[in-house]
């Protein structure tokens, strides 16, 4: 016997037929003798739209009232799939984040999970029960609803399991497992059976959506086992899945694990900033203190004693990084602010670039051969990334896909 948590994500419970099926398969794991505990999303495209009323009513919203309002999509689902499995006969009962509670701090929006105390769910689960946890909410210290972040209901799934001590945490979406890129764009992808924790966790940072980082952060750290598998598939084919291992249990490690791609950031050029020490300081400073993560940056070369900063943040966060640039303008001394959200990221990642030189030239000679032009590059160790016009998108990871020596035979 095993206790495993299943997370389903929206494509998977998108209707009542699909709510069926996952309770179906939610069944035949019960059936083998594993203990469950069931983390849900919800239903697709339900998020995007509360999102969209809270940004059309105002773009500068509260954040507090944006989690109130986007919480509910899993509330939703939790209740309709538990009816579902208990018309299967399962004793199944929903649980809201407050109810659980998953502690999370109150950076609402974009909260972190601090706590969640598994010892009740525990003794449910020996008792026969499924809980079925609505994922990407929480309770923060303020007792308000908070939000874990777009596609945090991965970040509850490993929560959760690490909480429960699950022996795995299966994470069930629209794809097979994880590829070499998004098999969406790239029908040549190669699924990946086993990638490494530091990969995936790159790959997932630099727009890999299939696994929310922080889930992949928190799975390596409390040391959860989790398999990326389809929903859609024959329920035999679960073992056909990704595994989240650690470096050494790959065999035949390549130089690129993957190349992914964003196409929500937004790039903000700061014109004519004098060329003098501290005005990084005083452009970014004020943007870390309200909270406005800045990716990308490149600053240019200087003429006539000014020079023009240029950085990438997330796109729902331009109307924000705008009024605190407008603020500083004064102390910074800018001639004027051009954004661009025509823009996308795009990265390969692998850990052999850590030994293997030219990674990087490829993709600038790759690109260059495409007529692709670059924006503004970025590397870490194991990453490099560029920013193009977003009609390339495509295009750029075809091309490096094949470059890489990726693509399936
Ligand atoms: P869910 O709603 O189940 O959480 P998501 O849409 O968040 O599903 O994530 C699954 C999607 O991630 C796939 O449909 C695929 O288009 C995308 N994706 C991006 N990169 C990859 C990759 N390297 N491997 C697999 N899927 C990927
Ligand atoms: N429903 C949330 C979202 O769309 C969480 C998730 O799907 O993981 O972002
Ligand atoms: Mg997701």
């Amino acid at each position: 016997m095993s206790r495993i948590v299943m997370k389903f994500g929206g494509t998977s419970v998108a209707d009542l037929d699909h709510i069926r099926n996952v309770a179906l398969r939610v069944k035949r794991q019960i059936d083998m003798g594993d203990q469950v505990a069931v983390v849900v999303s919800a239903m697709a495209g339900v998020t995007n739209q509360l999102v969209g009323w809270c940004q059309a009513l105002s773009p500068l919203h509260d954040a507090r009232e944006y989690d109130t309002v986007v919480a509910t999509g899993e509330q939703v689902t939790v209740g309709l799939l538990a009816i579902a499995l208990q018309g299967l006969g399962i004793e199944a009962r929903s649980w809201l984040g407050w109810q659980v509670p998953v502690m999370t701090d109150d950076a609402h929006g974009t909260a972190r999970i601090q706590s969640i105390d598994g010892t009740d769910l525990i003794a449910r689960m020996q008792a026969g029960q499924v809980p079925v946890v609505a994922g990407f909410q929480g309770v923060g210290s303020d007792r308000r609803i908070t939000t874990l972040g777009r596609g945090g209901s991965d970040t509850s799934a490993v929560a959760l399991a690490a909480a429960v001590h699950a022996d795995r945490c299966d994470i069930y979406t629209d794809v097979d497992g994880v590829y070499t890129t998004d098999p969406r764009i790239v029908p040549r992808a190669r699924k990946l059976a086993k990638i490494s924790y530091e990969e995936m966790l790159e790959l997932a940072s630099v727009g890999a959506k299939v696994l929310q980082t922080r889930s992949v952060e928190l799975a390596m750290k409390e040391r959860v086992r989790v398999a990326v598998l389809s929903s859609f598939g024959a329920p035999d084919d679960a073992s056909q899945g990704t595994l989240l291992v650690d470096e050494d249990e790959i065999v035949e490690k390549e130089v690129v694990a993957g190349i992914a791609y964003a196409r929500d950031e937004a790039k903000v050029t700061v014109k004519h900033v004098p060329d003098r020490p501290g005005v990084a300081a005083a452009v970014f400073g004020p943007l870390a203190e309200a909270h406005v993560n800045v990716d990308m940056i490149v600053q240019n070369v200087s003429d006539d004693g000014t020079t023009d900063m240029t950085f990438t943040v997330a796109a729902t966060e331009l109307p924000r990084t705008l009024v605190v640039l407008e603020k500083a303008r004064a102390a910074i001394g800018y001639t004027k602010l051009i954004t661009d959200k025509d823009v996308a990221k795009i990265s390969v990642v692998g850990m052999g670039m850590r030994s293997h030189a030219g990674v990087a030239n490829k993709i600038f000679r790759t690109l260059a051969e495409k007529g692709i032009n670059i924006e503004v590059r970025s590397t870490s160790e194991i990453k490099v990334s560029v920013l193009i016009k977003q009609d390339y998108t495509e295009l750029a990871v075809r091309a490096l896909h094949t470059a890489y020596g990726l693509d399936a035979s």
